[in-house]
């Protein structure tokens, strides 16, 4: 097979490290990829946006199976672009594609599919959003409906934080055009987790529950990021919360997509608030693996990755073997001071091969460029060091032992990834098991 990962960061670079591993795949591209990956994969300079650019490459090339890491070309339509053109792709159609690219959409196929989720309310007129946050008088979340790059949600404690969101979002066009549109819903409370299945429309296959960390401080303190980083199983998601949340989430969304005429093919993420009495609520979907959990979640994948996204695009999920490792991992990103606001790039990054030598660590590169031979910073987002163990704290050891051996001026990392599994486990939780 000749399979092309279409992205740039982290995600995309364990998604290559797994298909370099399939005996089926021959040749395997990235576009436009990263320095990290150049002993898996060629790096193809077309960007993940340019859509009519990478299909006349894999047209050209006679790519088999194109894998879609992000969720701007998803959402901008690449599946059914590379399907028209007789490309198989594991990724959905623009419309599935909704489910992440439109808040609202996301929100009301909810509704008609009985899922839960916090109440709403959607607003194209700003004045209209205010009265209702007046009148609401309680803590409400304010979200631009389109995509914002993880951006675009604002949580608020009373009117006047609501008031003010909603001018930021919908006035001031903070985050753009996605806040033409705002969906404002009730604040939720308790643990979130991230839950993930690959489905061709029909069949549903599980993967093993996750955590991030968003925000750029120690405690979950400080402003959000793309993810500081991630590890599976996230204790909290016992088995029978995964079975909940199949039964209640996944199930009625991949089930109800069908039966409208548009199903489902590619990777279906559910962000999961779990309540303390352990009831459910969706806060968002993702059409896409998350970035970093792609990364402690592929560490853990057993089973060909090529063979279950090919089969993933056919049509043919059932037929796959999908199997995961017991051992807990973690990934920790190594970020550029500064992030999410101002930082610096161009940093010599050294270290690494000291650090390949850790056992059962993989470190996945990011913001990462190769400058007269030297590997540089480039990013805000650097690197994600990832590690599997025998336990949870065996799997955040190893990965700091790793991260403590690369170095470059101005090198941030949070210090307590996993923490919340860690505090499960300390109070005899269940932390092992295929969850
Ligand atoms: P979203 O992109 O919609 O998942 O929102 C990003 C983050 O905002 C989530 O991971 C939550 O931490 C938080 N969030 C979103 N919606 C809510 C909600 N209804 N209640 C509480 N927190 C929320």
């Amino acid at each position: 097979m000749k399979v092309l990962v279409i992205g740039s960061g982290g995600r995309e670079h364990a998604l290559v490290w797994k298909l370099a591993q399939s005996p089926l795949v021959e040749d395997l591209y990235c576009a436009p990829g990263n320095p990290g990956m150049t002993g898996e994969a060629q790096c193809v300079g077309i960007s993940a946006d340019d859509i009519a650019g990478l299909k006349a490459f894999a047209l050209d090339e006679g790519i088999d199976l194109t894998v879609v890491g992000p969720e701007a070309p998803l959402v901008a339509g690449i599946a059914d672009e590379f399907a028209a053109a007789g490309l198989a792709v594991a990724g959905p159609s623009a419309y599935a594609a909704q489910l992440e690219g439109s808040k609202s959409f996301a929100k009301d196929a909810m509704t008609r599919f009985g899922v839960p989720t916090a109440g709403y309310a959607v607003f194209t007129d700003p004045a209209e959003a205010k009265a209702y946050v007046r009148a609401a008088e309680r803590p409400l979340v304010v979200k631009a409906d389109g995509l914002a790059a993880g951006k675009g949600v604002i949580l608020c404690q009373d009117a006047a934080e609501a008031e003010a969101a909603v001018e930021q979002v919908m006035v001031a066009k903070e985050f753009g055009e996605a806040g033409a549109k705002a969906v404002i819903e009730e604040l939720l409370v308790g643990e979130e987790a991230s839950f993930l299945v690959f489905s061709d429309g029909e069949t549903i296959v599980t993967m093993p529950s996750s955590q991030d960390h968003k925000a750029a401080g120690e405690g979950d303190t400080g402003p959000n990021t793309g993810g500081m980083g991630a590890y599976s199983p996230a204790p909290v998601v016992t088995p029978e919360l995964a079975e909940k949340a199949m039964d209640q989430v996944i199930r009625p969304m991949i089930l109800g997509m069908a039966a409208e005429g548009h199903p489902f093919k590619g990777i279906l993420y559910a962000g999961l608030m779990i309540a303390p009495d352990g009831e459910l609520g969706v806060l968002e979907f993702n059409v896409r693996f998350g970035d970093p959990e792609a990364q402690p979640l592929l560490v853990r994948l057993e089973s060909d990755l090529a063979d279950i996204l090919m089969k993933l695009a056919q049509g043919k999920l059932d037929q796959a073997e999908v199997k995961w490792s017991e051992r807990p991992s973690v990934c920790v990103v190594l970020a550029s001071g500064g992030y999410p606001g101002k930082y610096e790039t161009g940093k010599q990054i050294t270290g690494l091969e000291n650090a390949a030598l850790c056992r059962e660590v993989t470190v996945f590169h990011a913001g990462t460029k190769l400058v007269d031979g030297k590997l540089v910073t480039a990013g805000g987002r650097v690197l994600g060091v990832t590690a599997l163990g025998a336990s949870v704290a065996e799997a955040i050891e190893r990965a700091y032992e790793a991260c403590d051996l690369i170095h470059w001026e101005g090198k941030y990392l949070r210090r307590d990834i996993g923490h919340r599994a860690l505090a499960r486990a300390a109070s005899g939780g269940a932390l092992v098991g295929v969850l």
